[in-house]
């Protein structure tokens, strides 16, 4: 039978949608969008770099994926990271495989995977408008309103994304569709999301970005680690950001529960800002520092050790009076500036809000939509894809490839049924 679909939204998982259900369905497919151009989100994303997947198997790819991983487990095996690469590669865009097996395009510019999204839905219908409802019958799909038009269709596929970064069309309106076909929406919240820190030494270090530190997220409430990784982090004048704090993000708020204590200061972030040095090493290292600015003052003798802008804040946790002359310094003051270094703690008191977070984490229940087709289980001819479900991935490529696992899935299914 021939099928006529609508695909509401067209970024990655909508363009991706559409784009296979035009190559390999018997149908004609719609793709509504409330932006004049499709895929706003996807120029922003990695820096403008776009990191497109993980160069990772599918079972490394679920471990990455924090929240429902196991939901994508169809998903991820039927259109893989491999999946990805091998067609954008097909489209023209070289991709190359950076640090972290993330990847990316080898000309750097986001607006390649755009246009080769945009190009393999060249067959579609592309209707610049807003939809501000679905319509049912009977448990059934029976088409969409766009600006007060009835459309009618088969089959509609939701690929509305989250509620993040707004200003890219992500406005949330895909849980309202989704509500009114009787889903449970979990609520939106930001992940990948900078943190606020209480303490007000991050402000004076605002710009300071720190590579190759350790930063452990600890939960204070249970003394336990929840997050441990080496890479880079930036500090801003509410607190931090950068690949490490976004990714540690992801592991609290859920519950209101942790939520009310990332308020009251239940979490800190640890900073190891020596991490390839122990503190044997790093003795030995500031002896021979030491030695060589015996006369000076303490503040005038770590320039050697850590950038100027952190000197300030790592002296003030010491509690070492920073006139005081080096060969003055003992033994315990030493030890203590090591345990600074080692541990620079910072209390977490909240997340940036919701259009700040790379991510939205919460949306369409998952226990609601089948695994293997990505059909709402509550109406039939209506699918999910791609942000709008709540399934929300780490850093590194990760989310992009959750709307093109999902988007494969859901044309797939439109496709055999
Ligand atoms: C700054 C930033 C950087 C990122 N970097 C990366 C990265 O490098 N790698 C990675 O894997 N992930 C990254 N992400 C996450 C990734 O971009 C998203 O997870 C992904 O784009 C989600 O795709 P989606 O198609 O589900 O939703 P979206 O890309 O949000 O697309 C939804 C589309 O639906 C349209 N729409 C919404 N409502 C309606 C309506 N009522 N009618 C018509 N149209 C509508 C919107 O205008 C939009 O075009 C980044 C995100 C941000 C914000």
């Amino acid at each position: 039978m021939h099928k006529r679909v609508a695909v509401i939204g067209a970024g990655a998982a909508g363009l991706f949608c559409a784009g296979t259900l035009a190559e390999y369905g018997n149908c004609s497919v719609s793709i509504f969008e409330k932006n004049k151009v499709a895929g706003k989100k996807i120029l922003i994303t990695g820096k403008g770099r776009c990191n497109v997947t993980n160069d990772c198997t599918p079972d490394e790819f679920i471990r990455n994926v924090p929240r429902n991983g196991r939901f994508l487990f169809a998903a991820i095996n039927a259109f893989t990271p491999r999946d990805t690469i091998d067609f954008f590669e097909k489209h023209h865009v070289p991709l190359k495989t950076e640090r972290g097996r993330r990847v990316f395009p080898v000309s750097d510019r986001a607006s390649d995977i755009r246009g080769a999204l945009a190009d393999y839905c060249k067959k579609c219908e592309f209707i610049n408008k807003t939809v501000t409802d679905i319509t049912l019958d009977d448990g059934k799909i029976t088409g969409l309103i766009a600006e007060d038009v009835f459309y009618e269709f088969d089959c509609v596929v939701i690929c509305t994304g989250g509620m993040s970064y707004s200003a890219t069309g992500s406005t949330g309106d895909g849980y309202r569709f989704a509500t009114k076909a009787g889903h449970t929406i979990i609520t939106p919240m930001p992940s990948l999301v900078p943190m606020e820190c209480v303490e007000e030494c991050c402000r004076d270090m605002m710009g300071l970005s720190l590579k190759n530190v350790t930063l452990t997220l600890n939960d204070t409430e249970n003394n336990k680690k929840i997050y441990e990784e080496m890479g880079e982090m930036l500090f801003c004048h509410f607190g931090i950001s950068g690949p490490l704090v976004l990714s540690a993000s992801a592991h609290i708020g859920r519950s209101e529960k942790e939520r009310q204590g990332l308020e009251n200061g239940r979490y800190t972030v640890s900073i190891d800002l020596k991490p390839a040095l122990d503190e044997q090493v790093l003795n030995n290292r500031i002896l021979s520092d030491f030695e060589k600015y015996k006369n000076k003052n303490f503040a005038n003798a770590l320039g050697d050790l850590l950038p100027s802008k952190l000197i300030p804040a790592v002296i003030e946790k010491t509690n070492i009076p920073p006139m005081k002359k080096v060969n003055e310094i003992t033994r315990k003051e030493r030890y203590c500036l090591i345990s600074v270094l080692k541990n620079f703690t910072l209390t977490v008191n909240g997340f940036r809000p919701i259009e700040e977070a790379i991510v939205t984490s919460g949306g369409v229940k998952t226990s609601e939509i089948n695994p293997r087709t990505m059909e709402s289980k509550l109406v039939s001819g209506l699918y999910f894809a791609g942000e709008v479900i709540d399934v929300d991935a780490y850093t590194g490529g990760y989310n992009l490839q959750a709307a093109f696992s999902t988007a494969f899935l859901a044309s797939k299914a439109i496709t055999e049924q």
